[in-house]
């Protein structure tokens, strides 16, 4: 049996004992693709890992940048408790609304990194946009994550493009998985799920 085929097949394993994707889930994704959207969001096992974070570090407040459609920010929105939050960043404005817990701001992230400053410091902070500011976003979160708290990154594989790098993206999540091995204010990994979830919990 191919190799990828198996973790396909256990993908599925863990989707079908683990994974409910509701309705309102289903929608989004449906969404994304009527708006012309490209279907870049997390998988389901994806967004339950992320849950799954959550609940580890009770984690309230949360930055997600990068939100599409915003079927990533459902998964994690719905694992917050009451009174918890998610900022989640986006610069294009096709975008679903992700309802309350939830704020989104529009715009570059860089800037709406900025203007969230003062209300950190953070427990979880997920970076799934541009890969050309992962780097950025990395620096961004050590300084506002509280003691304890979690930077996680999605696409850490690139599906498998890590090992051989093909375009600057593939360099460039290259580089940001080196810099978060070597970067001693963090306990760091890749949880190799899906497309690898790079870990870092700040000292
Ligand atoms: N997390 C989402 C998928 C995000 S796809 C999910 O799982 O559902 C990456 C998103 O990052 C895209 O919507 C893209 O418009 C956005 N993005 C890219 N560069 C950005 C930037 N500089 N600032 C904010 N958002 C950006
Ligand atoms: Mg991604």
């Amino acid at each position: 049996m191919a190799e990828n085929n198996l973790h396909e097949r256990l993908d599925d394993y863990v989707n079908d004992l683990f994974v409910h994707e509701d309705d309102a889930l289903a929608w989004i994704k449906a969404e994304t693709s009527r708006h012309d959207m490209p279907a870049i969001n997390l998988k389901s096992f994806e967004g339950r890992l992320l849950q799954m974070l959550i609940y580890m570090l009770g984690a309230r407040k949360v930055v997600e940048i990068g939100t599409l459609a915003g079927y990533s920010a459902v998964w994690i929105a719905r694992a917050l408790p009451a009174g918890g939050k998610l900022y989640t960043l986006e610069k294009s404005s096709k975008h679903a609304g992700v309802g309350d817990r939830v704020e989104l701001l529009e715009g570059d992230a860089h800037d709406s990194l900025r203007k969230i400053t003062a209300k950190g410091p953070f427990d979880l902070v997920f970076i799934d946009a541009d890969k050309g500011g992962y780097i950025d976003y990395l620096a961004w979160a050590v300084d506002n994550l509280r003691p304890g708290g979690m930077v996680a990154a999605h696409n850490a594989f690139r599906h498998g493009a890590v090992l051989a790098p093909e375009n600057d993206d593939d360099r460039t999540i290259q580089a940001f998985n080196a810099a978060l091995a070597k970067d001693t204010r963090l306990e760091s990994t890749i949880l190799a799920v899906g497309d690898g979830m790079a870990v870092g919990i700040k000292r």
